[in-house]
């Protein structure tokens, strides 16, 4: 089984010309609600790459008892999900205030609310039976990220950890790491060097895992390990990227615990996150395995040297 062990939002997303400057206000598009958090978002992606007869994604995350809650519940219900370790808290389920412009940047405000009632008791060991890999990210209380780090090695499960956000994160903290994985600007701000090429920031992230990836957005991403690798990005026109690093390290996470090395992790890895930036929205952006699937078959197939679709 894969466990995610993250936040869990909903997303009130608006589309705008361009981002307010500050004290701005723009009028923007129909709002649309949906289900967000990196908790929830990498745990559905997984979900959407696996078989039915697969075991599902096990989800621990914390929600409010508020309407958002149930809305909340009842989406997540419709995906190939484990919610028994769903908890409930007496604060407002995290909201995210998201604007997306015309060229596919935006602005993301987030209100944990419920997020802050995770607790260190609700990611021990026992939580975590059967998981034959972890991954956690970081917009959950420290203490909690800290202690699911520490009661995923102790029953022996790959630890991924999406090290984001990065709020008062030193390189110690993030130690049990199996596979780092990280975006440019977080990779930057944990190794504290600016000037190196992407692979050699990289390696200097191995004194943290021994595994790490780093997504490069529009141009793919970088990882080492066993070996390393540049995988450039798949070709795309793209019109929202919220959610791509996330889509990105569901697969990442599905791949790996199926038995892939990570270079291939990645390739497949690179192929979800693309696809996600095609499409508007979060959750409703992921694709499916057979989207996925036929992507990588038509670059198998395709003689150009240039990864597209
Ligand atoms: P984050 O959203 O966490 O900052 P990135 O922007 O690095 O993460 O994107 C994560 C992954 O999503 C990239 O490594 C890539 O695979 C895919 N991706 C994101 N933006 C694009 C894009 N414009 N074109 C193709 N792939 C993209």
């Amino acid at each position: 089984m894969i466990t995610f062990i993250g936040s869990l939002n909903m997303d009130i997303s608006t589309r705008v010309h361009h981002l307010p400057a500050l004290g701005e206000t723009v009028l923007g598009g129909e709002a649309t609600i949906g289900l967000g958090g990196k908790g929830v978002n990498q745990a559905v992606a997984a979900a959407l790459l696996l078989q039915p007869n697969e075991p599902p994604v096990r989800l621990i995350a914390s929600l409010g008892s508020d309407s958002f809650g149930n809305t909340a519940r009842e989406q997540l219900s419709q995906y190939h999900l484990n919610l028994e370790q769903l908890h409930c808290s007496p604060r407002p389920t995290g909201i995210a205030l998201i604007s997306v412009d015309s060229n596919a940047q935006n602005h993301i405000v987030v209100a944990p609310g419920a997020n802050a009632d995770l607790e260190p008791q609700h990611v021990s060991p026992e939580n975590l039976h059967n998981s034959r890999l972890v991954c956690i990210s970081l917009e959950i209380p420290k203490a909690t990220w800290q202690k699911a780090i520490r009661s995923a090695r102790q029953i022996g499960a790959m630890v991924v950890v999406n090290a984001s956000p990065l709020d008062k994160v030193t390189p110690e903290d993030l130690c049990g790491t199996d596979v780092l994985v990280v975006n440019q600007i977080e990779a930057i701000q944990l190794s504290g060097l600016a000037n190196l090429t992407d692979l050699d920031l990289a390696k200097h992230l191995q004194k943290i895992a021994p595994k790490v990836v780093v997504t490069l957005g529009a141009r793919g991403a970088v990882w080492v390990g066993d070996n390393e690798g540049y995988a450039p990005a798949y070709t795309i026109q793209a019109l929202d990227t919220t959610g791509a690093g996330d889509t990105f390290c569901g697969a990442l996470c599905v791949e790996l615990a199926q038995g892939a090395n990570l270079g291939s992790a990645v390739q497949t890895a690179n192929v979800a996150g693309a696809i996600c930036a095609t499409r508007h929205g979060t959750v409703a952006a992921m694709p499916t395995r057979a989207e996925v699937n036929l992507v990588l078959l038509r670059n198998l197939e395709s003689s150009s040297q240039e990864s597209k679709f």
